[in-house]
């Protein structure tokens, strides 16, 4: 029967109404019983009849509460049965239906939600999100680490969170005057990070703009940690610089002698000495450019290593005897110490005889004439073999120690130049060591001699 409610309940009313009357009559008139009991006994008879026509009239608003229960819970029951066809049964069948739509879209805010949680956390950048009044809606964990932030920063002001005026002008410009900004920022707080950072206005969606006005939701700024990147910047603007500053020096040195050879010294008796220092400034020249391609075949992709099992005594030995007129000239006594004697490393042999030559050869150089150097190599661990060449030469002040790997960083400039010295051997050798996937350091004690030390692999 598909009444509206309300005249289903005057029908059933009426209906309990008669149905009480006409058992009372039958009560009374019939069975002679008395008015009182006969009233007891027919509400008897119609109590539970109204009760159970009045449960079932209102399934539905229990029905209702049942789902308002698990929309508001959990989730909502799409197959809950309609018992009636009236306003309550279908108020209920819509707000069933309701609730599976909204469920629908709340899975899918909740699944767009994770999504983007999970794009902003697996950011590198820094994102910052603002609201219409310019208070912080949320940072990434990006942007927390980047500038330190280590308290909570939701609702407050950029410029209290991130104490920094030009970004906060150029939020406040993104959300009143729809600017987008971009500008680099060096945060002194962050250990002077340089970042580069971009602002834009949050536009509404095209239902908000319906609603509200074309009026800014918000900003966000997007925060790119550009340090490293200016750091290479400047390591390759500092090493242009150096190399044509050491390349200038004898190219100049060269010009000049050739200019006054042909302006007719060379019919002079200093005509040979000239000729000579031409020629140590070519060779000077020749050992950077030589030393720069090494640096620079190093680094470069194609590098590699052809590794092989090595004696250290039979390699030593080579090196050895290769600068064995250096050592004569200076007169200098080596000895060598390798524990135990057949020790092997892993490596390349070319390139650990050039690391072994560069570090004898500088102990040659900056050694005392007469003076003495040890090379050692001694198994450290299951792994690693260490070695090290020592000399009791002039030493290394313990403030330039830890700049001496550096490219064209030389302790005395003049004097690295008059010993044939680039600038370049230590950088050589700490770039070969790594790619032995070693370790190299120095120790020295200032006018009493310096150790270099570096480790190489046992096995590969
Ligand atoms: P260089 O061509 O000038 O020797 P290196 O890169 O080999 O360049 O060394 C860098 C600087 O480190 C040298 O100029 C020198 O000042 C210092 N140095 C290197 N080895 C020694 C050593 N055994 N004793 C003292 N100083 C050294």
């Amino acid at each position: 029967m598909n009444l509206p409610f309300q005249r289903k309940l005057i029908v059933l009313f009426i209906f309990l109404f008669f149905l009480l009357l006409l058992i009372q009559g039958y009560l009374v008139y019939g069975l002679k019983i008395s008015f009182l009991l006969s009233s007891l006994i027919s509400l008897g008879i119609v109590t539970p009849l109204a009760y159970m026509i009045l449960r079932y009239f209102t399934q539905p608003i229990r029905e209702m509460m049942d789902r308002v229960k698990r929309l508001t819970g959990s989730k909502s029951d799409r197959d809950a049965h309609v018992y009636s066809g009236d306003e309550l049964g279908r108020l209920s069948k819509s707000i069933g239906e309701m609730g599976t739509q909204l469920q629908k879209k709340i899975d899918e805010v909740s699944k767009e939600r994770d999504y983007l949680q999970t794009i902003l956390k697996g950011m590198v950048e820094g994102v910052l999100v603002v609201d219409e009044r310019g208070r912080i809606l949320m940072v990434n964990d990006a942007l927390r680490k980047i500038l330190s932030l280590s308290s909570e920063v939701v609702d407050k002001a950029p410029l209290e969170a991130i104490r920094n005026a030009e970004l906060e002008e150029a939020i406040r410009e993104a959300i009143q005057e729809r600017k987008s900004t971009a500008f680099e920022l060096i945060f002194p707080l962050s250990g002077g990070k340089t970042l580069e950072v971009n602002v834009v206005g949050i536009s509404p969606s095209p239902e908000e703009i319906g609603q509200e006005g074309e009026k800014i939701k918000g900003a966000i700024a997007v925060f790119h940690d550009i340090s490293r990147l200016k750091e290479l910047e400047k390591i390759r603007q500092d090493f242009v610089a150096n190399v044509s500053h050491e390349l200038r020096t004898p190219l100049t040195t060269i010009k000049g002698y050739t200019e006054t050879l042909l302006e007719g010294a060379l019919k002079e008796e200093v005509a040979p000495q000239f000729l000579q220092v031409i020629q140590k400034h070519v060779d000077r020249l020749t050992k950077i450019v030589e030393d720069l391609l090494t640096l620079s075949k190093i680094e470069s992709k194609e590098f590699y290593l052809k590794w092989e099992r090595l004696p250290l005594s039979g390699l030593i030995d080579d090196v050895l005897d290769f600068i064995k007129e250096a050592v004569e000239k200076r007169k200098i006594s080596i000895s060598r110490d390798i524990i135990p004697s057949s020790l092997e490393v892993m490596g390349d042999r070319n390139y650990l005889e050039q690391i072994l030559i560069n570090l004898i050869d500088n102990a040659i150089k900056y050694g005392r004439q007469g003076g003495r150097i040890i090379v050692s190599a001694v198994r450290k661990n299951q792994s690693e073999v260490e070695i090290s060449v020592s000399d009791n030469g002039i030493g290394i002040p313990k403030e330039d120690l830890p700049r001496i790997f550096e490219r064209f960083y030389r302790v005395d400039k003049g004097r690295s130049q008059e010993l044939g010295g680039t600038g370049l051997g230590l950088s050589i050798v700490k770039h070969l060591i790594q790619a032995h996937r070693g370790r190299v350091w120095a120790e020295s004690q200032f006018g009493e001699g310096s150790t270099f030390y570096f480790t190489l692999p046992f096995h590969i």
